[in-house]
């Protein structure tokens, strides 16, 4: 049997990236978990629902080379 160490490596606080407090995990702080409660609240993390189609090809191009007989 490995002497596998019964610690988990402890994750770092997701929003400032300091050793995570078993208090408040998985942040360092209470501050650290209110910045990412208010994130979610705040609407950082919204869900992009309203993406509008974009008009990548303009049609601008009316009669260009469609008819080269016309030059005379
Ligand atoms: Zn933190």
């Amino acid at each position: 049997m490995d002497d596998a160490p019964l610690q988990k490596p402890a994750r770092p606080c997701p929003i400032c990236g300091k050793p995570a407090a078993a208090k408040y995990r998985p942040f360092c702080s209470e501050r650290c978990a209110m910045v990412d409660l208010g994130r979610w609240f705040g609407g950082t993390y919204r869900v992009p629902t309203d993406d509008k189609p974009e008009d990548a090809a303009p049609d601008a191009r009316a009669g260009d080379a469609g008819d080269a007989d016309d030059e005379r």
